[in-house]
């Protein structure tokens, strides 16, 4: 195994590998593929203090080589996960084709992650993949999974992109690169129906108590602690994209093997932000049927669950019909846990602190508006919190009037302050998300004429959302009208 260079050999690594202590039908031992010329392009030096890593001695020339993998840091154990998947529908086998996990960081505090180089060359799961990334794909995982975090959303993340010094081919040759992804664990739904694939009952019951101490340690206490996994993991999903909803977040890509049972955001493919409230916005151009789109989250994550219930099933009880009906009644609760995390939600983005029983309806003739005006979604929400409707010229329009009374009734309903409302809003509602156009912009400069300043002042204020600053940044503008419809590519 390869030795570490100096600079980065004492950089603070606490690698173990519980992962590995699994049944061997869930991984390969596998190394990354070396790479010619190594140089780190983007470093989060917040994260890697975040997670104990010494940010001087890896945020140097020295240490690249340990970002695309063509050194190994002290402790890594590499391996590439296997896992199965529901793609658009139809069930396949996969795998990391292209990733390989290190090993699991612990923090200071007992925090563990994982930490996955994603590009670093062909497994035994590439199938006909290069098992390579292209520059611009994992530039634009780092940047919307970092705005993620900034927004307050689970997601896994991003230590740094670091450049191959080699071409891939898509097919013209553009530049390679490695992201370094951090995560609670890329254990996926797909996982669970890889090892119910194998009809291998010994190696699930291993998958879902790992699993659960991991990510669900209270289910150890509950009567029947599959079942509580499941209902734990149902809510967990729901909350998680409630929060997709209220930032107009499109994954693009949800299928089952994209979905992580930590209840971060995973795999940011052709995923983007709608700027125009169209619940039918799909942006993948694969995404011919609009499978994934907006107004199509919820039930689809609804759909991925099933498929993780199903895999639960030899689990939940001895009796199966017992256990389909166990898993049907916690799949159930699914939409109502949805629409609780999306109203809570929405009441702190339109001010409310009290619960009222029409609050539901008037959140929705709010989006109803939104949807007919065909409003930009972030910046209507961020307009209401400002300093009232009529800047942007909102309170023009008779049935936005119409509404905003009964808005403005409902919070005088309240004891809170007006400043207090405003604070509350300002807080649930960014100034600035990932816009399509600056991103493009900033990925541009950077794959094409190797100018990185685009993309880190567009990192700049993804990491300070809500702040009133970024509300008067050329970040917080809607797209210029009458553009192309934006379209994000899979196979990156
Ligand atoms: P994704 O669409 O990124 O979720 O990937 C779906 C599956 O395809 C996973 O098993 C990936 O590991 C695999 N995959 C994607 N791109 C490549 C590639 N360039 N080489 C090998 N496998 C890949
Ligand atoms: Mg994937």
């Amino acid at each position: 195994m390869s030795v570490t260079p100096p600079s980065s050999a004492d950089a603070g690594w606490r690698l173990e590998s519980t992962y590995a202590a699994l049944p061997k039908l869930f991984y390969v031992r596998a190394r990354p593929v070396s790479v010619t010329a190594p140089q780190t392009v983007l470093f989060n030096r917040a994260l890697a203090e975040e997670l104990g890593l010494k940010a001087d001695a890896l945020d140097h020339p020295d240490a690249a080589p340990l970002l695309t993998g063509n050194l190994l840091p002290a402790g890594a154990e590499p391996l590439a996960q296997a896992y199965a998947g529901h793609q658009y529908g139809h069930f396949t086998t996969l795998g990391d084709g292209r990733a390989i996990l290190l090993g699991e960081q612990v923090t200071l505090t007992g925090g563990r992650f994982d930490i996955q180089l994603k590009g670093s060359g062909q497994t035994p799961f590439s199938r006909r993949g290069d098992g390579r990334a292209a520059l611009g794909p994992m530039l634009r995982e780092y940047i919307i999974s970092e705005a993620m975090h900034a927004l307050g959303i689970p997601t896994t993340r991003s230590l740094a992109v670091a450049t191959t010094g080699e071409a891939v081919y898509r097919p013209k040759p553009l530049p390679g690169a490695v992201l370094t992804r951090v995560a609670a664990s890329h254990i996926r739904v797909g996982t669970f129906e890889w090892a119910a694939g194998h009809g291998d009952k010994e190696a699930l019951r291993a998958l879902a108590d790992y699993t659960r101490a991991r990510h669900y340690p209270e289910t150890a206490e509950a009567e029947s602690p599959y079942l509580a996994f499941l209902q734990a993991a149902i809510d967990r999903q729901a909350a998680l994209i409630a929060r997709w909803q209220q930032v107009g977040f499109i994954h693009g890509v949800m299928n089952t093997d994209n979905m992580a049972l930590s209840g971060e955001t995973i795999d940011y493919g052709p995923c983007a932000f709608m700027d125009a409230y169209d619940p039918a916005t799909v942006f993948s151009s694969i995404d011919q049927r609009g499978r994934y789109a907006y107004a199509n989250q919820p039930p689809i994550a609804q759909w991925n669950l099933a498929r993780l219930a199903e895999a639960l099933l030899p689990l939940l009880h001895e009796d199966e019909a017992k256990s389909i009906e166990l898993a049907n009644l916690a799949l159930e609760a699914f939409i109502p846990a949805f629409q609780r995390h999306w109203l809570t939600g929405m009441r702190g983005k339109l001010g409310m602190f009290t619960d009222e029983a029409d609050d539901a309806a008037l959140v929705d003739d709010f989006i109803e508006w939104m949807r007919k005006t065909r409003a930009d979604f972030t910046l209507t929400f961020r307009t209401l919190a400002g300093d009232g409707a009529a800047a942007h010229g909102l309170t023009k329009d008779a049935s936005f009037r119409q509404w905003h009374e009964q808005w403005t009734a409902r919070l005088s309903r309240q004891p809170q302050s007006e400043e207090a409302v405003r604070a509350r809003m300002q807080a649930h509602n960014p100034a600035v998300i990932p816009r399509n156009h600056k991103v493009e912009e900033a990925l541009q400069a950077a794959v094409e004429q190797q100018d990185y300043a685009p993309v880190k002042r567009l990192l700049e204020a993804l990491a300070r959302p809500y702040d009133d600053a970024a509300a008067h940044s050329e970040y917080s503008t809607p797209p210029p009208p009458g553009g192309q419809p934006y379209l994000t590519y899979c196979g990156t």
